[in-house]
């Protein structure tokens, strides 16, 4: 395992995102814990030291799962979890949800502790509203968290605001890989980050896991020396200004092939030819994605009981894979887009801002 720094601490450059976990029903509350503690146990074992959770990851279970799960662990790893702003009320709000995440993550102190999802909106209208900034110090003063950072969605200009409005700012977290250059904050916003002192980490380092499995069209601009997975990496990891990326592990052999790519990683480790390469796999990705989902499923529950995730999966392979594909990944959604209410709760939280009750009627259409 490589490792950097990030708010003056070492991390390993790979992180483990918490939200991906096998689960023993389509719940996501209902985590495998004998499989999914066996690879949280297998990552710090061998060198993983950054365990990326939420309050609201797996139904509000993942904390929990975590802490339980990397009790023997603790004092060698760090616990990454984040304020969930939108459910911020009041100001007593956020004490109240940050006791239990101690709780649940059976810990006296959290190491890096985030405002999560934030946007220009939630910034003024939750963030200064409820005086946070305020609150994160004092917490960190008083021990309960050591790092104050912020995740982010929305437009390079917000970001830049939101970057300049605290000072206190130690890292933030950014949504970026080799195809999203210039979305939300983007190469733009790493630089500007870092310029400003402030460590990045990088989610969504495979949009989605659609880097992994690409098409054959996409595939075949790749070279074969290595995997579209380390291609993606490596692309975030050649860059001084990341100090680790999450990526959202959901079985053992991803695991194991990540540690083995981050086990090589390093700043600068790609050539031009490397990177030329991988403008001109953008290049073709870029005209066949249809809807930018990348899977993280804070849309779901939809009180419909639309699959919002796979339903967009499903439509995104017609151009990718193809309509036989697409048909079989539909065939399995119980049900199917034109149950679409359009009671737009979905949208109100998509990081990614897709139309998504306007696309169902679309989907619906194709899959007529
Ligand atoms: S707009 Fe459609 S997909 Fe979104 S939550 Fe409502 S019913 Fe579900
Ligand atoms: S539609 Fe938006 S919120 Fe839902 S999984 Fe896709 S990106 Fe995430």
């Amino acid at each position: 395992m490589k490792y950097r720094t990030l708010a003056g601490e070492k991390v390993s450059v790979l992180g483990f995102g918490c939200m991906r976990f096998p689960t023993t029903t389509q719940n996501a509350a209902d985590i495998d814990a004998d499989k999914a503690g066996e690879m949280l146990r297998f990552a710090a074992e061998n060198g993983v030291n950054y365990f990326d959770t939420a309050y609201v990851y797996h139904g509000g279970e993942s904390e929990s799962f975590i802490g339980k799960a990397l009790k023997d662990y603790r004092e060698k790893i760090n616990f990454a979890t984040k304020c969930p702003t939108w459910q911020i009320k009041c100001e007593e709000d956020f004490e109240r949800i940050l006791n239990e995440q101690l709780e649940s993550l059976q810990t006296d102190y959290i190491d890096f502790y985030l405002m999560h999802a934030l946007d220009r909106e939630r910034f003024n209208n939750i963030v200064k509203k409820f005086n946070l900034i305020d609150k994160l110090n004092k917490a960190k003063a008083d021990g309960k968290i050591r790092h104050i950072g912020f995740s982010f969605h929305d437009s390079l200009d917000a970001f830049k605001e939101i970057v300049d409005a605290n000072p206190a700012w130690e890292f933030c977290q950014i949504q970026l890989n080799y195809i999203n250059l210039e979305y939300q904050a983007g190469i733009a916003g790493l630089e500007y980050a870092h310029k400003k002192g402030l460590d990045v980490i990088i989610m969504e380092p495979l949009l989605g896991g659609k880097l992994a499995n690409p098409s054959e069209q996409v595939r075949k601009t790749l070279s074969d020396e290595k995997t579209p997975v380390e291609w993606a990496m490596d692309f975030l990891w050649n860059r001084k200004e990341i100090s680790l990326l999450l990526s959202g592990m959901g079985t053992m052999e991803q695991i194991e092939a990540n540690i083995g790519y981050a086990d090589k990683a390093q700043v600068g480790m790609l050539t031009k030819e490397n990177l030329d390469m991988l403008l001109h796999t953008k290049e073709i990705f870029d005209t066949m994605a249809l809807v930018p989902c990348t899977k993280c499923a804070y849309c779901m529950p939809c009180p419909f009981g639309l699959d919002i995730p796979k339903t967009f999966e499903a439509y995104n392979a017609t151009a990718s894979l193809g309509m036989e594909k697409a048909k079989s990944i539909y065939s399995e959604i119980k049900t199917k887009a034109d149950k679409c209410k359009k009671c737009k709760k979905c949208e109100k939280v998509c990081p990614q801002s897709i139309p998504i009750s306007g696309t169902m009627t679309k989907i619906a259409e194709v899959f007529k």
